[in-house]
């Protein structure tokens, strides 16, 4: 099968392009850089496998058959989207239209990559999918949020209205080898930290919750979502939920660092505790984690020392 990958050029979207390619699939990777990296991708070495540089904002349009469309396309870290607010809008908005058009076109089928963040601070715990959120449209993190609450929005009307055959996963922390240093999420942030011995920058009192899942694990669910015929929202994520002072911890001690922990400013709106209700996820798709936060940190660490 003939195969797009959107954002194919970062973190996840490099590991679901060989992913893809391991099923035997033909893969066009599509991206502008915005967050991704050539070196993400410079060591698929197929015949099978090419990649274009595009903004995705913009259309696109394909002579030959395409049958999946796999679009992941969005800065992802609190970081970046805020670093680039009107691009995550765009992306989100006229990035999914883009590419909702042309799986109606093609007579694709259309995954997003949708997000917890679409559950905004939430007020239930964990998160099914029937929870619609408590967000802050105008808060900073709002143009992360609407844009994906705009793309599921959009992507369900497409399928309503055009017939085309859609997929939506809501992705939560994920976590492996891949995630840039620089991206400011917690987890290459606190391995870097912790690897150079400085200081862990703890937001807040660090009593805020997530669950981090390995990217095996996510890719895998992804994928047989993709291959599913469910057409409703899943969550993908792992369910073993922490503080994000007990994930400081965990890191200082699977490293040995001397790292200390300091205390900074929250960031603003920053969800209180985030846990994916996966019984959806288990019952349609047979999908759970299987990789252990502490075998899948020892791999993540190992690629970040560069061992
Ligand atoms: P990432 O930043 O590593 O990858 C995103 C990719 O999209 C980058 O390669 C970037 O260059 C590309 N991109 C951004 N704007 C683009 C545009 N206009 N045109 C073409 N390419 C563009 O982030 P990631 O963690 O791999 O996230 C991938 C997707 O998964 C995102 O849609 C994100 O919202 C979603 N997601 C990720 C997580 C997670 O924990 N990793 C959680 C929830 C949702
Ligand atoms: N965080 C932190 N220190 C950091 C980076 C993040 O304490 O250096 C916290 C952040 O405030 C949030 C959690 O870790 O509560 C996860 O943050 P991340 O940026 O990975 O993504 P989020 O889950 O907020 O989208």
């Amino acid at each position: 099968m003939k195969v797009i990958v959107t954002g194919g050029a970062g973190f996840l979207g490099s590991h679901l392009c060989e992913h893809l390619l391991k099923k035997g699939h033909h893969v066009i990777c599509i991206d502008n850089f915005a967050t991704g990296d050539t070196r993400n991708i410079e060591h698929i070495n197929s015949e099978k496998f090419r990649y274009l540089k595009h903004d995705v904002t913009k259309p696109i349009y394909f002579g030959d058959k395409i049958d999946y469309i796999f679009h992941l396309a969005s800065p992802a870290s609190p970081v970046t989207y805020l670093e680039l607010p009107i691009q995550t809008l765009k992306v989100g908005a006229l990035g999914t239209y883009n590419m909702l058009g042309l799986a109606k076109e093609q007579g694709a089928r259309f995954l997003l990559a949708s997000t917890s963040e679409v559950y905004g601070d939430p007020l239930v715990n964990p998160q099914p999918e029937n929870y619609w959120g408590n967000v802050n449209p105008i808060g900073p993190r709002g143009v992360y949020d609407e844009a994906k609450r705009y793309a599921e929005a959009i992507t369900m009307a497409y399928h309503n209205h055009h017939g085309v055959d859609t997929r939506i996963a809501r992705i939560f922390n994920t976590y492996g080898p891949r995630m840039r240093a620089g991206d400011g999420r917690v987890v290459p942030n606190f391995i870097d930290q912790a690897l150079k011995n400085e200081v862990i920058t703890v937001y807040g009192d660090g009593s805020q919750t997530r669950s981090f899942c390995y990217v095996s694990d996510l890719i895998e669910g992804i994928y047989r979502l993709m291959m599913s015929d469910f057409v409703e929202p899943v969550n993908l994520g792992n369910p073993d939920e922490m503080s994000v002072l007990e994930f400081a911890g965990m890191i200082i001690r699977i490293i040995g660092s001397n790292s200390k922990i300091v205390f900074t400013d929250l960031p603003v709106d920053d969800p209180k505790v985030r846990r994916p209700d996966i019984r959806r996820a288990k019952e349609v798709l047979g999908w759970e984690p299987v990789v252990d936060l502490r075998e899948g940190l020892e791999h993540t660490i190992k690629s970040f020392s560069g061992k």
